[in-house]
């Protein structure tokens, strides 16, 4: 199997149709292929519920941007030119209100005084963060107590400023979050953020020197990564942004049009010497090139433990960062990819295209 032979099923014309025809639900495994209609005009992304065009009026893109070249118009019902999963406007605005005024004490009601319908909020946020708007606020209010202490203000301070009213409140919710009760020394918490990409949301957790994990959201493994970054840093994990947030969202933006090639933003990533040596072996890997898993092996110097490589290959924790995406079984061969195949064929096909000559 060729290099491109690899990259073909995403533009193949057949087999796309044959996707668009099974009515499939949007996934990271289909997010990249896009089919323009010539009869309409306009195009789509798999899921949508119009009906299927005839095979003859399909063609068939691997991004927005290629269809809306082409002259295509977005659908109005599937909305392809948005990210999938993106977050709603509502979260947008939800989020922003709680950034705006962080220490006040978000209730239902303030939603609904805004016209806005709790149920809606809730589920909307559970989807997304995995707590609904109320325990979004409060972290996002306990986490900015945590840093007034930090700061060497007076627990009482922190308290006022975090809207409890008595301090036995403040207490049990801040040992809730922190697993400790509140003092000027505690560790400051892990901070998460969601970032939105073409290939679906990531979760980013920083503090302000470092990002510590960088993953798609749907990825399984997901709480389990967040209990064993917590247990070994003894440090919360509580929504919220830093510096280093904004520079990998920035990196991500440049990463997905192409424009950027190495990331810069400074990682700690969490593993044992061996999972960090491969680590290492997997970002010496060029943008736009691919190693077997055997390559990789012998790259660390172990041509036999392949099956402790592929190991630590897939536990990186910095999805697209620490390029995983980058080994393929030998024979050219995709292998697995812990964020889905449909991803990695895309992540492989998109580096392909942007790599230097
Ligand atoms: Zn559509």
């Amino acid at each position: 199997m060729s290099q491109s032979d690899l990259f073909t099923p995403l533009i193949d014309a057949d087999a796309a149709y044959a996707l668009f025809a099974s009515k499939p639900a949007l996934t990271p495994d289909n997010a990249g292929v896009f089919m323009g209609v010539t009869s309409t005009g306009i195009f789509c992304r798999p899921g949508c519920p119009a009906r299927l065009p005839k095979a003859q009026n399909c063609r068939f893109y691997h991004s927005a941007e290629a269809a809306l070249t082409a002259g295509f118009r977005a659908c109005k019902r599937c909305h392809p030119t948005r990210l999938p999963g993106e977050a709603s406007t509502l979260i947008k605005t939800l989020v922003s209100l709680v950034e705006d005024d962080i220490e006040h004490r978000w209730r239902e009601q303030d939603l609904i005084a805004r016209g806005i319908d709790p149920s809606t909020a809730r589920r909307q946020f559970k989807s997304r963060f995995g707590m609904t708007f109320t325990q979004y606020a409060r972290a996002r209010r306990l986490g900015a107590a945590h840093n007034t202490l930090v700061s060497g203000e007076a627990v009482i301070t922190a308290q006022v400023s975090a809207g409890y009213d008595s301090a036995s409140g403040f207490r049990a919710a801040f040992s809730k979050t922190f697993g400790a009760p509140p003092k000027n020394k505690s560790a400051p918490p892990l901070m998460v953020d969601w970032i939105d990409t073409a290939l679906g949301p990531m979760i980013a957790v920083c503090d302000s020197a470092h990002l510590y994990l960088l993953e798609f959201t749907d990825r399984k493994a997901l709480p389990k990564q967040f209990a064993r970054l917590s247990k070994v840093h003894g440090r919360a994990i509580i929504p919220g942004r830093t510096d280093i947030t904004a520079q990998i969202s920035d990196e991500l933006t440049q990463y997905f049009d192409g424009s950027l090639q190495d990331f810069k933003t400074p990682l700690a990533p969490t593993g044992t010497d061996f999972q960090k040596q491969t680590w290492a072996a997997l970002c010496a890997i060029p943008y736009g090139q691919t190693r077997s898993y055997a390559q990789l092996a012998e790259a660390v110097g172990n041509p036999k433990a392949v099956r402790a490589v592929a190991g630590s290959n897939a536990s990186n924790g910095m999805a697209l960062i620490i390029p995983c995406h980058r080994v393929i079984r030998t024979g050219g061969h995709l292998g697995g990819y812990a964020g889905g195949l449909g991803r990695k064929n895309w992540l492989l096909a998109h580096e392909a295209k942007h790599a230097k000559a």
